[in-house]
């Protein structure tokens, strides 16, 4: 059965999906907030922008008569999950939450977790660390601009809208291969990496080549989600839970927030 889905976009799985939606018969609605200025092209309809607040989204989610929600965001995104499963839940609509599952630290790993983007400098500074790879995103950098005996190499989609004191802007994006990584890492001395851990594959590389060459990785933990939704770890378990007039709870299928792993 035809479903109209509205998709909270922003990541390389909200792409994905909104392709696996359209291929399987759906009518997709892809939502930006705005800060790529350049998304990568996908079918269905696109719109760009905020709907200010809860209320916005749930007015939106009336007029435009979805049957489903799958927030798609990145798992970064603090405050937009909350509002998608306010406004659904305020509407009666059903809802998602695709959020890859984390990256898990291997034998090898010299990672140092921290609570925070805001905790990461404390945590470079314990490691006596002078050229750092901060791959954190555009929007993240403003917390080490105090840094000023450090040296950083950041890489981002778009450019940087906050200059650090010392610092070269790598514009890029994934996937990256690890070959590729460690060349980089080698290049430009880097002593040590931050990164949120965003989980998933295409970003993954980074992490294989500081394990290569034994260097520590600041691991930023990622924001609370909303309690009690449903949670899918991909993209064909998202389809699946469209699909279900129920949210599957059997093996592989969605989970709830509490059952997901921790890093
Ligand atoms: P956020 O704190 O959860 O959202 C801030 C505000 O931006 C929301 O309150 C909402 O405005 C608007 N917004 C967020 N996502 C939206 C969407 N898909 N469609 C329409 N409006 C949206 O998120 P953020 O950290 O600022 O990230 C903004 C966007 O960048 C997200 O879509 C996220 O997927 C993407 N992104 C974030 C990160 C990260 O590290 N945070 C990394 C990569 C990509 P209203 O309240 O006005 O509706």
């Amino acid at each position: 059965m035809t479903s109209n889905v509205l998709v909270l976009a922003g990541t390389a799985d909200a792409t994905q999906l909104a392709v696996a939606l359209d291929a399987a018969g759906h009518r997709v609605t892809s939502s930006f907030a705005g800060v790529t200025t350049a998304p990568i092209a996908r079918p269905g309809t696109v719109r760009t922008g905020g709907f200010g607040g809860p209320s916005g989204l749930a007015a939106y989610l009336r007029a435009e008569r979805f049957d489903a929600v799958i927030d798609a965001t990145h798992p970064f995104a603090a405050h937009m999950p909350f509002h998608v499963a306010a406004a659904s839940a305020e509407v009666g609509m059903r809802h998602c939450r695709l959020l890859r599952s984390p990256w898990i630290a291997s034998a090898g790993d010299r990672w140092m977790g921290v609570a925070s983007i805001d905790a990461a400098p404390d945590a470079l500074v314990a490691l006596g660390a002078r050229r750092v790879f901060l791959a954190v995103g555009r929007q993240s950098v403003a917390p080490f601009a105090a840094m000023v005996d450090l040296w950083f190499l950041v890489r981002s989609i778009e450019p940087l809208d906050l200059q650090l004191p010392h610092v070269e802007s790598l514009l890029s994006r994934g996937p990256f291969d690890v070959d590729g990584e460690i060349k980089l890492l080698q290049m430009h001395k880097i002593d040590a990496l931050v990164t949120k851990n965003a989980g998933g594959t295409a970003t993954a590389a980074k992490l294989a080549a500081a394990r290569e060459l034994g260097l520590p990785v600041v691991m930023v933990d990622r924001p609370p989600q909303p309690p009690g939704i449903d949670v899918v770890p991909d993209v064909g378990a998202a389809l699946a839970w469209l699909g279900a007039d129920r949210p599957d709870r059997s093996p592989g299928a969605s989970q709830s927030v509490g059952d997901l792993p921790t890093v």
